[in-house]
């Protein structure tokens, strides 16, 4: 393991000095989940899964192979840790070139991964009904918050909106852990946002204490306006924004944010990935 403390006189949010380590680990598991999305298991120090808060990410680095070079590490949510001490998870949908070559790994391999990384999510104490509203690969972010919520005895109202069924991967977002979901898809039209504004109404109106959400921009929006009337609930989205170091040196995640009625600009890599939902600006790509 290597590690560096890095002064970081941007980070608004982020009180304590990043502790950077990267830490080589060895391939566990990795099976495809379905047609599109992969398991990988690691296992890296015994302390490493500890440290890792929900809603936190490590920097990956994938193999190069002869047909496949990525240069920059990936961004990827931490999916889980455990059973075993030092042992991280991830869940990937296979994008591009990074991804490509990270479904080349084989068990016993090695590979190096930097963090755990940015800021994760909020669950208050006093937390008794959550509502996490998750698209497509954003549920591999939430699966650590769920299995957090539940160890805290929080009810737990999901609404899931994948692609069609076969991609929904309630199962592998819930592990277990008691909820109640509600499941959208593109492929029967119950995933458009008219159609999911209704039954978000009647979750916020029917009591909750915070909502959580990853995988949509327009899920978020839709959320934040439908919160306004809410302003006791805590409500916090995950961002997904391609990024280069991951450490908040290079900037190129940086996007705004309103902050009492001012842009502030911020970067997703440190002060996030996880931010307010009401201070987020739409729209933006980078
Ligand atoms: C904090 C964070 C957590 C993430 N967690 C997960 C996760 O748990 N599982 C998962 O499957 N993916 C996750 N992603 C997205 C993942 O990093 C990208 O899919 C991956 O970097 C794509 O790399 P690639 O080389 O395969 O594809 P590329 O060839 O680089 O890109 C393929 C496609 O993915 C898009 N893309 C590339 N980088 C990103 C990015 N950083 N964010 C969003 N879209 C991107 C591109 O626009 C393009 O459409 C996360 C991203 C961030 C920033």
């Amino acid at each position: 393991m290597n590690c560096t403390d890095i002064d970081d006189p941007h980070a608004a949010r982020a009180a304590a000095p990043l502790r950077v380590a990267s830490h080589r680990c060895r391939v566990t598991a990795h099976q495809a989940v379905n047609a599109r999305y992969r398991y990988l298991r690691l296992q890296a120090e015994a302390d490493l899964a500890s440290a890792t808060r929900p809603g936190q990410f490590y920097q990956l680095r994938c193999p190069q192979t002869s047909a496949l070079q990525p240069f920059l590490l990936r961004p990827m949510s931490v999916y889980g840790t455990g059973p075993e001490a030092g042992t991280v998870e991830f869940l990937y949908a296979v994008a591009g070139t990074g991804t490509q070559a990270l479904a080349t790994l084989a068990e016993g391999q090695s590979m190096e991964i930097v963090g755990p990384l940015g800021q994760g999510f909020t669950l208050d104490a006093a937390a008794r009904r959550v509502l996490l509203v998750a698209r497509g690969v954003g549920l591999a972010t939430m699966a650590p918050l769920v299995r957090q919520a539940a160890q805290a005895g929080v009810a737990l109202d999901v609404l899931l909106s994948a692609r069609s069924p076969a991609d929904a991967m309630a199962d592998e977002l819930l592990r277990a852990a008691p909820a109640t979901v509600h499941a959208v898809f593109d492929s029967d039209g119950s995933s458009a946002v008219d159609r999911v504004e209704p039954l978000l109404a009647e979750l916020l109106a029917a009591g909750c204490d915070a909502v959580y959400t990853c995988g949509s921009e327009r899920l978020a929006l839709l959320l934040r306006r439908l919160l306004q009337p809410h302003p006791q609930i805590r409500a916090e989205v995950a961002l997904e924004q391609r990024m280069a170091c991951g450490m908040g040196v290079c900037l190129s995640c940086v996007r705004p944010f309103e902050q009492e009625g001012r842009v502030a600009l911020q970067r997703v890599c440190r002060e996030g990935p996880v931010f307010p939902l009401r201070e987020m600006v739409g729209g933006w790509h980078g």
